[in-house]
């Protein structure tokens, strides 16, 4: 199952006891999923079969109404939508909508009422609806991204004010017809999945974030012992080269006694590590660096 169906069906798990929280998840649906057809049906379109049962319950426990759940075979698996609810009596329609505070002046606007979101707890119950309706995420695995997406602009920038209640910024870019509410870091994509109440989801986000900062610190560190590894293993080949040199100009036998025993061992040992060099002479690492420098920069004249 995919990290978005795990969500989805994390918070269809979710009961909603209290009847305004019903009410607000609903809308919250209604919003992202729904639809006013010529005639004044409305339908509440889904890819998701639970989606659309929970849908379904919802109208009939807020109103009393029961809708008629179809199936579009041909969608169903292809991230269509392949569910849709149809309330398809025009009264029960107007009924539904003006419950949920989405006529103005007997016109359909699907905004955010006031009135109906004054409790966070209706307000998180919005944004749940919301995600089932329009809402999706990547494997974090993969990368950071939530997003819920609504063709409606108004709608959009509602949820977004309803995001900035709970301290969070979300952003909005246009996607074709779209309007894309969008999150992108992963403190905020768990605050979003907290407050939809997607805490087992919230949990697991946690877990690969570990995973995936601790997996990024080993490659770092891995990296840099590797370049440290690379740049000795460079000092010591030009360290070579430049006693080679001394040596075929004949210079070495004229040296001092601890530049020349410096040199003869570092042929013998063209690979060691300096350091090493310095333990087998008895001398400390400045000492060794320091015989190593001097014969550097003899080569060089
Ligand atoms: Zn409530």
């Amino acid at each position: 199952m995919s990290f978005a169906s795990e969500i989805k069906s994390e918070l269809l798990r979710i009961e909603t006891k209290k009847k305004c929280c019903a009410r607000a998840e609903l809308c919250g649906l209604v919003c992202f999923g729904g639809a006013v057809l010529p005639g004044g049906k409305l339908r509440i379109s889904t890819e998701n079969a639970a989606t659309a049962r929970r849908g379904f319950s919802l109208v009939k426990d807020c109103f009393g109404i029961s809708g008629e759940i179809t199936t579009n075979n041909s969608r169903a698996g292809k991230g269509g939508n392949a569910y849709a609810i149809h309330i398809d009596a025009p009264g029960d329609a107007l009924q539904i909508l003006s419950g949920l505070g989405l006529l103005e002046r007997h016109t359909v606007a699907f905004r955010v009422q006031s009135g109906l979101l004054d409790s966070s707890c209706c307000r998180r119950a919005f944004l749940r609806g919301a995600f089932l309706g329009g809402g999706s995420v990547t494997n974090p695995e993969k990368e950071y991204h939530l997003e819920f997406t609504t063709p409606r602009a108004g709608l959009a920038a509602d949820t977004v004010a309803l995001f900035a209640d709970f301290d969070l910024t979300a952003r909005v870019v246009q996607r074709k017809a779209s309007q894309v509410i969008y999150f992108k870091n992963s403190t905020e994509i768990g605050d979003v999945l907290n407050i939809i109440g997607a805490h087992t989801a919230y949990m697991e986000l946690m877990n690969v974030r570990i995973l995936k900062e601790t997996r990024n610190q080993v490659n770092r560190r891995v990296n840099c012992e590797t370049a440290n590894l690379d740049k000795a293993v460079d000092a010591a080949q030009s360290q070579v080269a430049a006693i080679r040199h001394l040596q075929k100009k004949g210079k070495l036998e004229g040296l001092s006694p601890a530049l020349r025993e410096t040199a003869e061992l570092r042929l013998a040992y063209p690979e060691a590590p300096l350091s090493e060099l310095g333990e087998m002479l008895h001398i400390s690492k400045s000492g060794i660096n320091h015989r190593m420098r001097k014969l550097m920069a003899l080569a060089k004249e």
